[in-house]
């Protein structure tokens, strides 16, 4: 289908949307990659008035560290953050999840600010963050305004921005951690069947502050709660893999949907569960 009629105006720095959004009201839509929203408006799933592009605007753009803080920019592009150094040395989780994103194409020209608005349950970088225990930076008209992660999203592809907001940046705590994203899909570069991005310290053998985040699996990103206490101060080994396994009965509810029964997704988040974990324990005791 043809896109709806609509205007077209292009934001060049925040004064310029914010006039725009209020002038337009609910009738505007930002884009950034464009690379769901065109889609959606080709299937007339939205139908703005006026779409308003943001991806001149510079104050959206950029990688840096502040402190023990690494700030990334919402206009930051899949691909730039896949081969940004500073992402890296300090976030590698989202490097290594950068290639499950899609195709080449799409991570050329979508952000890390329209996955997190558009909140695919299926999506890895919502997961991604709320295991770095990161922050989504939030600005309108009125000011700024820092939201937890794990708060952020809400339900299926809802989350907690308000009608006049937008994403400005994630901001993650750099601390020493041990992290991995494993997922399992149809064919490369599809949405996930189920996925688990982990992000956890390792003290003496020990885990400390498991974050245990599945995808696909429900609403949004799950932060596994039980499994994370099934972890939590125990020798990370067989027993306490088990035990997270077996927690994730209580953690997960997953929909039946186009892949299949809600059994089968527990069944993919316990074998995720098993490469994740197992990812991070020496190899000899992988062996035994
Ligand atoms: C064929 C295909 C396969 C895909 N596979 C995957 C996949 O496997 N994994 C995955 O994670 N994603 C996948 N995607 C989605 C892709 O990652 C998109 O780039 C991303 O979801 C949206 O980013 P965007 O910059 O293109 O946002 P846009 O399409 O421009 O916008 C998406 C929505 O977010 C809003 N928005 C955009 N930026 C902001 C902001 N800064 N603040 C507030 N609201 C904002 C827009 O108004 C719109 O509602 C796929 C897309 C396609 C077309």
């Amino acid at each position: 289908m043809k896109w709806p009629a609509m205007r077209y105006l292009r934001a060049s720095n925040l004064g310029e949307l914010w006039a725009a959004l209020s002038e337009h009201g609910p009738a505007a839509q930002i884009m950034a990659g464009g690379q769901t929203l065109l889609a959606t408006l080709a299937f007339r799933l939205s139908e703005p008035g006026v779409l308003v592009d943001i991806t001149r605007i510079a104050e959206l753009r950029g990688i840096r560290v502040t402190g023990q803080t690494l700030r990334i920019g919402a206009l930051t592009r899949h691909a730039e953050l896949g081969r940004d150094a500073l992402v890296r040395e300090h976030a590698p989780l989202l490097t290594e999840a950068v290639p499950l994103i899609a195709h080449p194409a799409i991570r050329n020209r979508g952000t890390i600010g329209g996955s997190l608005a558009y909140a695919d349950p299926a999506a890895e970088l919502p997961a991604c963050i709320v295991a770095l225990g990161a922050t989504v930076v939030a600005a309108s008209a009125e000011g700024e305004r820092r939201i937890p992660a794990e708060a952020f999203f809400i339900d299926l592809l809802q989350t907690a921005l308000q009608p006049g907001e937008i994403i400005t940046a994630v901001e993650i705590p750099i601390a020493p951690r041990v992290s991995a994203i494993q997922e399992v899909a149809r064919r490369s570069g599809d949405y996930a069947m189920a996925g688990l991005a982990a992000a956890l310290r390792l003290e003496a053998g020990c885990v400390v502050a498991p974050r245990l985040v599945y995808f696909g699996v429900g609403n949004g990103p799950v932060l596994a709660a039980r499994a994370n206490a099934a972890l939590e101060g125990r020798m990370l080994d067989a027993a306490s893999i088990s035990a997270a396994q077996a927690a994730l009965a209580e953690d997960l509810d997953p929909p039946q949907d186009l892949h299949g029964p809600p059994e089968m997704k527990r069944h993919l988040a316990r074998v995720l569960t098993s490469r994740v974990l197992g990812g991070f324990l020496p190899a000899k005791e992988l062996a035994a």
